[in-house]
């Protein structure tokens, strides 16, 4: 059984990261810029995503704000 992945990465043809859209709850809530701190919060369910970037590697994290 695979996972359905919940953001799609979109990059150049150099491989450099532009932005990050964002999935959940079944839905496409947005587009981030590939930047660090940026956040972008699913209207249905509350859930705030957000990118924390390091030197080589980056971190989509889900905060679940209780209602
Ligand atoms: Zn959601």
């Amino acid at each position: 059984m695979t996972k359905a992945k919940d953001y799609r990465i979109n990059q150049l043809a150099n491989g450099q990261i532009i932005s990050i859209e964002i999935k959940c709850c079944g839905n496409h809530i947005g587009e981030i810029r590939f930047l660090d701190g940026e956040t972008r919060t699913c209207t249905i369910c509350g859930t705030e995503h957000s990118l924390k970037v390091h030197h080589n590697h980056f971190h989509l994290s889900r905060i679940k704000h209780p209602n």
